[in-house]
């Protein structure tokens, strides 16, 4: 059942799901498995006794095992994945708009953040077939659990239930689409956001703090540092800029951190050369700074590329994260968390992540390929204008 927990000054009204996690965990005719958004590593300490700035991820993995899920899984994996199409769709518009096709849209908009799409569905309707058709990662690892992983376990896509962890309350809206939905079945079963699962530890006593660094389960679980910086702002842009750039020249890009995309500043602008071209990116966050640069697009400024977060900071600044009212130096620290997992781990490239390979040979062929069309990409909708 649902749980409504109420903010004791009664401004706040939230759905908390954690107890149908644990009906799930509970349920012996179910396979549980969670996925864990790159943002909530870098805060979900701060609500268990742990310094701000610090990674937890290893504890995370190990707390998320204690509670009973059948697989550790991580939404960083599903990251890549999104680098994969998105960079795919990009290098593709790009190439046809350079040829002179009038009809490749460009600048290609990200669409990872479901504040952001829902926000152009009504308020850009001029403009839905520019954003990226790629869906986000929390949706492109539930298409994929419940297809090529479920049949790899060998079960039914209704006997898998797939929780996700997520900084964010909008990702409870992003699940419910009816479009991310098989015969009635979600991709995505049960979202929690970061404060949720802070207290779902604490309420199942589990001592966070003196738990071991564990890690995710493969295949599902194994990312590069390209997907831990998809939770801060400019880091889906450098994501995508580093698999774009080797697809696009067949060299080896020697230089994999694109310092120029990153920053608090609300709206930046940098120019990135890609072989013979020099592009345009935008990245925005927070949504009138994105107001402001779509604005800017419209009057015939040209982009090749923008990234907007609704959040400040980027998902690391998330609704259902630990509060952080704002405070820049806090979401700072959240960032450097993101960018030393990244400059930590032996591949940042998505391209280069070997069960993503393994899952294209596998299943889906290549990226834009008729079943990646089918499972990784999605549309759009005119909404009400606000
Ligand atoms: Fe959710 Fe905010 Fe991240 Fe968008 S930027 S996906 S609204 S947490």
């Amino acid at each position: 059942g649902q749980c409504v927990a109420v903010c004791p000054v009664g401004a706040l009204v939230e759905n908390d799901n954690s107890w149908d996690v644990v009906d799930a965990l509970a349920d012996p005719d179910k396979v549980v498995i969670v996925q864990t958004a790159p943002a909530v590593r870098a805060a979900l300490g701060e609500d268990l006794g742990i310094a701000p700035g610090t990674s937890v991820t290893g504890k995370m993995a190990a707390a998320l095992r204690r509670l009973g899920f059948d697989h550790i899984f991580d939404t960083d994996f599903a990251a890549d994945l999104t680098i994969m199409e998105e960079g795919s769709e990009f290098l593709d518009r790009l190439t046809r708009y350079l040829g002179g096709d009038q009809t490749a849209k460009l600048p290609i908009l990200t669409s990872c953040c479901p504040g952001w799409v829902k926000f152009f569905e009504h308020n850009f309707q001029d403009m839905l077939d520019v954003p990226s058709t790629a869906k986000s990662p929390q949706q492109m690892f539930g298409a994929i659990a419940k297809t090529y992983y479920a049949d790899m376990l060998g079960i039914p896509r209704d006997k898998l239930v797939v929780v996700s962890v997520m900084p964010c309350l909008a990702k409870k809206y992003e699940r419910a689409r009816p479009e991310f939905s098989v015969d009635g079945n979600p991709d995505v079963d049960i979202v929690i956001s970061t404060r949720e699962l802070a207290r779902l530890i604490k309420r199942m006593n589990i001592d966070f703090a003196s738990l071991p660094d564990e890690d995710f389960d493969a295949p599902l679980g194994e990312s590069t540092g390209a997907a831990p910086i998809f939770g801060v702002t400019g880091g889906v842009i450098e994501a995508a800029l580093r698999t774009a750039y080797e697809l696009a020249t067949g060299e080896t890009l020697q230089k994999v951190d694109f310092e120029d995309v990153r920053g608090m500043d609300g709206v930046k602008v940098a120019t990135v050369q890609v072989g013979p071209h020099e592009l345009r990116i935008g990245i925005a966050h927070g949504l009138g700074n994105a107001r402001k640069l779509l604005n800017r697009v419209r009057e015939g400024e040209t982009f090749h590329a923008i990234e907007v977060m609704a959040c400040p900071g980027g998902c690391i600044g998330g609704g259902g994260q630990p509060y952080h009212h704002g405070d820049i130096e806090l979401l700072k620290l959240r960032t450097q968390v993101l960018y030393a997992e990244d400059a930590g781990k032996p591949l940042r490239k998505s391209h280069q992540n070997p069960y993503i390979i393994e899952l294209y040979e596998k299943f889906l062929g290549k990226p834009l390929s008729e079943k990646s069309h089918h499972l990784l990409h999605t549309h759009y909708f005119k909404r009400q204008r606000l």
